[in-house]
């Protein structure tokens, strides 16, 4: 029998006692049957919302609309949802009408694939699988409840999430699943970018993301929500492959990484040319990155994710070789920033690993990374906030005005630093501040206004 906490028991004979149904639903229940860790436990009951309420003293209405509740029970917060069906979906994501009932298996009955259609009790261990969930399990197929093209046509993120289970879950999608979603492909379209982007970020947790978007690909969904996936396709240079495998072998944590490995080389057929030089991909970085940025923002990512995605393309080109000077890999760190330069290693990694196939063995990038660590350690000053003065030191002592004089100086003090850090005192640094602001911007000159080259203005001219 299947494990069931202590506490999910006693949640469900709270239930039963006053003569309601409850099930574990969805994802625990595929979870558990196959072996996995379930961490969300989701319910469905025959009771009433309002039923549920009276049932205990701390209940949040999170989604009533739907007929959902959230229970706070012990330590433990439970979402309760009503036994439902749903009405017609005239815009191919919501139902225009929920419909209470009492029956498990109408509530069953509405739900996506039936590998999600399974409900266990928590009290008995029954399990409840009247659509065959436990079979296709077995056998890992992707398959919806009823017809596809009825599913789809109710709610077109189902194409997605069918994918999306397909990767994560390592099943096969059914080969009439698939062209139901090839015909219904162009519904996408009436569906949210958030809700999309949820099912992306899920897909990108697959040990093989990769699989999924090929599924993408096949099925004429990613046109409809990722073109530029699709530029290389008449394109002589098809990038789509590498770009999935670098994906594969880019780590799932932090998340950024596999974004920026699915983007990096993107803008790769926008920028392809032969001329004298041969073959060459001149701003490939620049245009990846973006176009990594306009994606993410019409997915309404997170701004933190969409600049360290693009951030990470941008700079995904970075040469390294043994011969870099220390000061060099300082200016590295200061450019890219400092857990930015791990991500960009790693990154690096996953982009070879993507061109043969199998982890690399990369002598100098290990390296690299044990200069960047050498170099974290010492706490050796690599950003402007490290300098030993300020802007307002700059102004008070040496007399410099605010606006860009004081950025130009700042920025060859931390040159400064950066090639030497054993400069980085008050006295050297307002020295060499001195001198340079001295040559850059003549400040004796400063109290007479600053001579105008003259200017014709007579009428006419
Ligand atoms: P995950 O482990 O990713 O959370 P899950 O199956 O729990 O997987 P949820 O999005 O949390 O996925 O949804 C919970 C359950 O609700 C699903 O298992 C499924 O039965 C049902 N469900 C979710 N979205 C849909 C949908 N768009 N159409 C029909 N049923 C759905
Ligand atoms: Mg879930």
């Amino acid at each position: 029998m299947l494990h069931i906490p202590s506490a999910v028991r006693d949640f469900g004979r709270i239930f039963s006692r006053e003569g309601y149904e409850l099930y574990i639903v969805g994802g625990a229940v595929r979870d558990a049957l196959l072996g996995k860790k379930v961490e969300d436990y989701d319910f469905a009951t025959s009771a009433t919302p309002s039923e549920v309420t009276d049932l205990f003293q701390r209940v949040i209405p999170t989604g009533l609309q739907h007929g959902t509740v959230t229970v706070l029970f012990g330590n433990h917060s439970f979402e309760v949802t009503t036994y439902r069906v749903d009405g017609s979906y005239s815009d191919h994501r919501r139902p225009d009408t929920i419909t209470f009932t009492r029956s498990l298996e109408e509530d069953l009955a509405r739900r996506d694939l039936t590998i999600n259609a399974i409900a266990l009790n928590p009290e008995t261990g029954d399990v409840v699988d009247p659509l065959g969930g436990r079979k296709d399990l077995k056998d890992r197929v992707i398959r919806t409840v009823g017809s596809g093209d009825d599913r789809f046509r109710e709610d077109a993120l189902r194409m997605v999430r069918a994918v999306r289970f397909a990767a994560t879950l390592d099943f096969t999608l059914l080969p009439d699943v698939a062209r139901a979603i090839s015909r219904h492909a162009p519904l996408l379209g009436q569906v949210s970018q958030e809700r999309i982007a949820r099912e992306l970020e899920k897909l990108m947790q697959a040990r093989r993301p990769s699989g999924g978007w090929r599924l993408f690909r096949e099925t004429g969904l990613l046109a409809q929500f990722l073109p530029e996936l699709e530029e290389d396709r008449d394109s002589p240079w098809p990038v789509f492959e590498h770009l999935l495998s670098s994906c594969d072998c880019a780590p799932s944590d932090p998340p950024q990484l596999r974004w920026a490995a699915l983007f990096h080389d993107i803008g790769k057929p926008r920028c392809g040319a032969t001329d004298e030089r041969g073959l060459h991909f001149h701003g490939h970085d620049q245009v990846s990155a973006t176009m990594a940025e306009e994606i993410l923002l019409r997915l309404r990512f997170p701004k933190e994710r969409i600049r360290s995605v693009a951030h990470l393309v941008r700079h995904h080109m970075f040469g390294y070789s043994p011969e870099w000077s220390d000061a060099a890999v300082r200016r590295f760190i200061s450019r890219v920033g400092q857990e930015e330069a791990f991500l960009l290693t790693a990154l690096r990694r996953a982009d070879i690993c993507g061109k043969t196939g199998s982890p690399p063995i990369l002598p100098d990038l290990d390296e690299l990374e044990g200069r960047i660590r050498g170099i974290l350690h010492q706490g050796q000053p690599l950003t402007r906030k490290d300098l030993a003065i300020n802007g307002k030191d700059l102004m008070s002592r040496i007399g410099i005005p605010p606006g860009p004089a004081l950025g130009i100086v700042l920025e060859e003090l931390l040159e400064t630093i950066l090639d030497d850090p054993e400069r980085n005192t008050p006295e050297t640094l307002l020295e060499i501040a001195r001198a340079v602001y001295q040559a850059r911007f003549h400040p004796s000159r400063e109290e007479r206004p600053p001579e105008e080259a003259p200017r014709d203005t007579s009428p006419g001219a």
